[in-house]
This record gives C-alpha cells, structure tokens and sequence, in this order.
C-alpha cells in the first residue's frame, strides 16, 4: 500500500493518524460492540462524541457563549439558502449585501436573491477574481438584513487579509475552504459556516456556528430543517445527523488540538504556503495567477503559460504521487489545495518535482 500526496479541492486529505484511529475502531467503538455507523444517534456513546465535538470545536475557534454551533447536512450549498431564508426577515428592506469574490459567492448571490433583494457590494470580477476589493464600512447598508463574504476563495486562490467592519449588519461567511486553518475572531461575525470536506472531516456533515439573536427570525414558509431554530433547539438531532462524518470530524478537532491548535496550524500553513509562493516567485517555467497581497493559504493556483506543458505537468504529477493538481476550469492552470491534513513534506516534495520539470522544460 502507498498513500499518495493529495491535492485535492475536496474532498481532501484528511490526516493519517485520524484516518488510523478510524480503521482501528470501525468493527468495535469504544467496547460498543458495534461501528459508529451503526449506532443508534440517540445512544449514549453516540450523544457523547456529538458533545466532546461541539467542545472542542468551542475551543479550537474560541467560540463565545453566545454562539450555537450547529451540525447540520446539506453542504455550504444548502447555507446559501438557509442563511437568507433565516436573516432576510430581520430588516423591513429586506436586503442582503453580498461580496462577490468568485463562483461561490456568485451561488450565495443567486440564492439570496430568491428571497429578498441583493447588492453586491463590490466585486473582483473585473480582473477574473485575482484579487479582493477592498472593504470600508461606509460600503454596507446599515439597513440591510445581512452581510456576506467568502473569505477564502477556493477556485481562485485569493484570501481576505482582513475582516471587515460592517457595523451593526451581521456578518455572515462562507468559510468552507479556511474554517480552522487561520485564527479568525468569532466576534466579528454573526454566522460562519463550512461543508466539512475541506479542513474539517468527509463530506456530509456541515458546520453552522449561528450568533443566538440570529435564530429564530424565519421567512413564513420556511421548511423545517431550514431554520436554525429547530437544530439550535434540538443539539443538532431534530433528526439523524451525519453520524459518522461528524465522529471522523471529532477525532479531526481532536488531532488539530494535538498539534497545538490553530495557531500553530497556521504557522504551519504559513509554512507551506511560503515554501510554494517563493518557488513560484523564482521560477522560470511557473507563475501564480492572484495579486500578491491577497493569495490564499489553502489554495494556490499556479500556470507554466502553455497549456500543452501544463497537461504534461499534471500527467508526469500523477506518475509521481502527486494527484488531483488539475485546475479549475475558470482559471486553467494548476491548483495545488494544502489544507491543514497536507504535510510541510507533501509540499517540500511538489516543489522539488516542479524544480526538476522547470529544469527539463526550460
Ligand atoms: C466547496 C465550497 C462550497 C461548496 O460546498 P458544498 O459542501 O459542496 O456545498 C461552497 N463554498 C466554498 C468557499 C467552497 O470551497
């Protein structure tokens, strides 16, 4: 058997020693007799993994008192509406003020117009996403009923370097592709939310951490399992949650607390990102394709110029080890997504190929 580096844009890596703990416990959890999938949701051993999860999310994020942390299904795509259905109603104007920073926040634009009315607030489409307009107070409606932004673009790579200040209007982000690889005040905002399969665990179970005064303000119509409310009030068991994404997410939360927590993710992220820019930098064959001062941690993005190369790259990548470095579409290229469970290694061996590939192609 030979695990190989991936880079994927998720689903991605999730760490081997989790990954280890799982396999150990699939056939007998705990002296449960029985694999987590297996269980009933209302179990005792069940009950306790939802709980020890929530807590150490809590403190892994520095989560105030204040804030529900809710583990719902669904993905990020299901939040772009759930999140207008649950806020719209909170001002008369019913109006959403949205930033538009690539294909998601497009998707988080055209659900929240179904239900209200959207500004866009700014937009980097100007320049296909490479960068992040700057924000000012003055640019959000203190009328409106919510604020949205993503602050870690996956497809393009670009990153807010910044929070912006949006008054009294609840912030509200998409933190999918960044959620526990950087410290992110959890103040500043009145909703985060993430599909786990990028930082956090497998696909399936979706994180929402909802400020309390935010819940309970539903358009009329609103279908149940859509309002916060019923999962707020119901520790995120209304009805059968994703049982064993969320177990996989506990050990995941239990794994980061291990290695010293977001902080010291972050370095480390810091770390492997640097390790990327400095060669992309340098080099003669390969460039980054965002503005400098916005690019992301998590996703880099990179081009040789000629799309045969960039075949033969990612074709002699694969041979190697080194899989699912194919861009998006929108921007071409390659895309290399180093998230949290992606070793310093994994990226210390990608540039040291691509060294090697810039000297035979040059
Ligand atoms: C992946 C991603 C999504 C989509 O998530 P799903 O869980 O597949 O719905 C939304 N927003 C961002 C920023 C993403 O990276």
């Amino acid at each position: 058997m030979a695990r190989v580096y991936n880079f994927s844009a998720g689903p991605s890596m999730l760490p081997e020693e989790v990954l280890r703990i799982a396999a150990g416990e699939m056939l007998d959890y705990d002296g449960t007799g029985t694999s987590v999938m297996e269980m009933s949701h209302r179990s005792a051993a069940f009950i306790k993994i939802a709980a020890d999860a929530e807590k150490s999310l809590r403190e892994l994020m520095e989560i105030p008192d204040n804030y529900k942390v809710l583990f719902l299904q669904g993905g990020a795509s299901t939040q772009f509406a759930m999140v207008p259905l649950n806020l719209m109603g909170r001002s008369p104007s019913k109006t959403a003020d949205i930033v538009n920073t690539g294909m998601w926040s497009k998707k988080a634009i055209s659900e929240a117009k179904k239900f209200g009315t959207v500004r866009v607030v700014a937009t980097s489409e100007d320049k296909n996403f490479t960068y992040i307009p700057e924000l000012t107070k003055d640019m959000f409606d203190q009328s409106a009923s919510y604020a949205h932004i993503t602050p870690n673009n996956t497809i393009f790579g670009t990153r807010y370097r910044d929070i912006p200040d949006t008054g009294d209007v609840p912030l509200v982000a998409d933190m999918s592709s960044c959620i526990l690889s950087e410290k992110y005040d959890v103040k500043k905002f009145g909703i985060i939310y993430a599909g786990a399969q990028k930082n956090v665990g497998p696909a399936g179970v979706t994180l929402a951490i909802v400020r309390e005064d935010l819940i309970g303000n539903e358009l009329d119509g609103t279908p149940t399992m859509l309002g916060y409310k019923i999962h707020a009030e119901n520790d995120s068991m209304y009805n059968t949650p994703p049982c064993y994404s969320l177990y996989i997410a506990k050990l995941v939360f239990d794994w980061l607390k291990a290695k010293g927590g977001v902080a010291a993710m972050q370095k480390i992220n810091e770390e492997k990102a640097n390790l990327l820019y400095d060669f992309l930098d340098n080099s003669k064959l390969f460039k980054g394709t965002v503005e400098k001062k916005y690019r992301s941690l998590m996703n880099i993005p990179f081009v040789t110029g000629s799309e045969d190369l960039d075949k033969a790259f990612d074709k002699q990548a694969i041979a190697q080890g080194f899989i699912n470095l194919k861009g998006h579409r929108s921007v071409g290229g390659m895309r290399a997504s180093i998230y949290n469970a992606m070793p310093v290694e994994g990226v210390k061996k990608l540039v040291e190929f691509m060294k090697d590939f810039e000297s035979k192609n040059t």
